[in-house]
């Protein structure tokens, strides 16, 4: 049997531990809710999962104060089946594990991958020699990698007394597999206690056998800011930069409001277009969707369709930033000019940051918006109409 047929034969399912609470890499959030790369590490971690076909169900376990931030973390699985609702973990890594091992107790899996949501390098190779060491009879299989450097044993005062032999000692990583039924069992007998910061030291009996398999290097547990400094490295050294540009072009028309970076302006004509005729945000579009290399606004629209008729264009913009989530990749900045007499955009500015940067998915330091007249030259300046350019620069899978 392949690894891949093992595990499916097996019913595996995958606990993502996520609810400490640790900011000391920075941000001001816990660290599985930091951005790496423009999407969180949770976000990540998930991703690389549920990439992975061997593997079932997924579930979570969160702090019920991070709800909001799970769910954008989670965003873009939202409609996976596998993902299943996240759990609330508890004061512990222990009680968090406990808690997702009876969330799942109803329909119990086979075998179990404990995972910490801040390792989002996870890979399928490795989750295979996790499950692949299970179907050969281990109780429990363990990531692990050989300690490199040099160990000391050293006293309260940094005294070092000692030089400890390394060939006999592994660091371990997670995914940690088990049965799922066997590690239920022993959650439960030790919830008396409250320590166990690796679910394999719960399978300490005698006739338990605990297996170490290869680890990945790259499996890193990030924690603090040089961890963080050093995984968005390594995933710009993978990627490449692209940008795009987009130019919109509406008449004024009758009505007494211009849609405007999303925002409504009161004004004393309207325009005219199929959609709000929004130029700010369909030159966005454009150039979002140029920085893809994937069509323009009308390909993903077409004019000719009527449900587009008046349509509100922010959700032209989410689409494609949805596209870029869509390849892994991540919008870096936007930057749009518009081209009018009237009306005025100034005071209008901040409000159409929030829109758009919220459209796009993105912080309000990544937008920028400037305005111009064109000193009553061409048809702007005739105040027949009005214009936008816009330059999207995003980031992208090599
Ligand atoms: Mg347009």
């Amino acid at each position: 049997m392949t690894p891949a047929a093992d595990a499916d034969a097996l019913r595996t399912a995958v606990l993502v531990v996520a609810a400490g609470r640790g900011i000391r890499a920075g941000g001001g959030v816990p660290k599985q809710y930091r951005l790496l790369g423009g999407q969180t590490v949770l976000g990540r971690t998930l991703a690389a999962l549920l990439a992975d076909a061997n593997l079932g169900r997924v579930v979570v376990a969160i702090h019920p104060d991070d709800l909001p931030l799970y769910l954008l973390a989670s965003a873009a699985h939202a409609g996976d089946p596998r993902l299943l609702p996240p759990v609330h973990g508890g004061h512990s890594r222990q009680a968090s594990v406990r808690a997702g091992l009876e969330a799942l107790a109803a329909d119990p899996p086979d075998v179990i991958l404990v995972h910490d949501g801040v390792r989002p390098f996870v890979d399928p190779a490795l989750t295979a020699r996790v499950t692949t060491a299970l179907t050969a009879g281990a109780d429990a299989a363990i990531p692990a990698m050989p300690v490199t450097d040099t160990l000391k044993r050293v006293t309260a005062d940094d005294t070092i007394t000692a030089t400890v032999d390394r060939t006999s000692l592994r660091a371990v990583q997670t995914p940690q597999g088990f049965r799922f039924a066997a590690l239920l069992e022993r959650h439960r007998a030790a919830a008396h206690r409250d320590d166990m910061t690796d679910d394999a030291a719960l399978f300490d009996r005698p006739e338990d056998r605990v297996v170490a398999v290869a680890g990945e290097p790259g499996n890193v547990k990030l924690t603090t800011p040089e961890d963080f400094a050093a995984a968005d490295m390594r995933l710009a050294a993978g990627r490449r930069v692209a940008t795009g540009i987009g130019y919109d072009v509406h008449a004024f028309g009758p009505g007494g409001s211009v849609a405007l970076g999303g925002v409504a302006i009161a004004h004393d004509t309207g325009v005219l277009a199929h959609s709000d005729g929004d130029v700010a945000l369909h030159a966005l579009t454009d150039a979002v969707l140029g920085a893809l290399g994937d069509g323009d606004i009308g390909t993903h629209f077409p004019p000719s369709e009527e449900r587009w008729r008046g349509a509100s264009s922010d959700r032209f913009l989410s689409h494609a930033a949805g596209l870029v989530r869509a390849r892994d990749g991540a919008i870096t900045h936007l930057d749009v000019t518009i081209v009018c007499e009237a009306p005025r955009v100034g005071p209008h500015r901040p409000a159409m940051r929030r829109a758009i940067a919220a459209a796009a998915g993105i912080d309000e330091d990544r937008v920028s918006i400037k305005a111009t007249t064109s000193e009553r030259l061409g048809f702007t300046g005739r105040k027949e109409g009005l214009a936008a350019l816009a330059i999207a620069t995003i980031e992208l899978p090599r």
